[in-house]
């Protein structure tokens, strides 16, 4: 791939791309939490849950890129507050979106990690915006996008001088109705070839159904991902956004449970 300067792996290192003492690309990593932040029960409760449950980070929107200008469209500022307050409660670092190139810098001053979001995916001005952040910043793929697309949006963060890309698959818009997006795990062992950039999975947006988020996080696991990241409500009936794909604390919890003896099962095998 062409003008792939810094993203494209040219030897057989890999980036470690560390949020306070979270390594991704060395652990397997598992981001959790709401997908939007809707009250301080809400956030903390759910944040103590998937602490409980072995999460290594907490996710939560205090920015929401909704499709309708009418649907709840986050918290802002009082989100990050919260976030900020679940993070010294929990002493799990956070994730959260920001759509906008103007909040970038204050929004890094509540966020361990930016995420972008799959309509941002090609927002080169938040891009480069993000790149100058000084913080971590994870890039979620376009839902249209192939993965040279992608790839040209990390180099454009990459290029602003921040070498802390970590990039997301999220389901990409295909003819199938059944799931909300169709995750292309594929993505996974495709961007180990053309990258040294660590890769995550979101099982959640990709197939938006709850009974799906369980096998495709142990496929990504098997498939060679560095971790997931997982919409858990405390009350998901009641949950202001992405209420029908949100698990339980106790279905992550069970999840997770899951997921350990597959790990331990796969790094007992012969590498290939
Ligand atoms: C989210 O993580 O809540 C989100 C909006 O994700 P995506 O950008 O993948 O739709
Ligand atoms: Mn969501």
């Amino acid at each position: 791939m062409k003008n792939l300067r810094l993203a494209s792996r040219a030897t057989e290192q890999r980036t470690v791309v560390k949020v306070s003492s979270v390594e991704f690309g060395r652990d397997f990593i598992v981001i959790a939490g709401p997908c939007s932040v809707e009250s301080e029960e809400q956030t903390l409760e759910t944040a103590r849950a998937v602490k409980a449950a072995g999460a290594d980070m907490l996710r939560g929107g205090a920015f929401k890129p909704r499709t309708s200008p009418y649907a709840f469209q986050g918290l802002g500022l009082r989100g990050l507050k919260i976030l900020a307050s679940a993070r010294r409660q929990t002493g799990l670092p956070i994730v959260t979106e920001v759509i906008d190139p103007r909040d970038v810098s204050w929004v890094a001053e509540f966020a361990d990690m930016l995420q972008i979001g799959t309509r941002n995916m090609q927002n080169f001005s938040l891009l480069k915006e993000v790149g100058r952040s000084g913080r971590p910043v994870l890039l979620k793929r376009g839902m249209y996008s192939t993965l040279e697309e992608w790839l040209n949006c990390a180099e454009y963060i990459l290029s602003e001088g921040n070498p802390d890309v970590i990039l997301c698959e999220r389901g990409i818009r295909t003819f199938e109705t059944y799931t909300r997006n169709t995750l292309d795990l594929s993505a996974v062992p495709a961007m180990k070839e053309l990258t040294h950039l660590p890769i995550i999975i979101d099982p959640t947006h990709s197939t938006g159904r709850i009974n799906l988020i369980g096998p495709m996080s142990q496929a990504a696991l098997a498939a060679g991902a560095d971790g997931l990241i997982i919409e858990v409500h405390h009350k998901p009936d009641e949950a202001l956004c992405d209420a029908e794909q949100a698990l339980t604390p106790e279905m992550f919890a069970d999840l997770m449970r899951r997921l350990r003896p597959l790990q331990a099962f796969l790094q007992n095998l012969p590498s290939a």
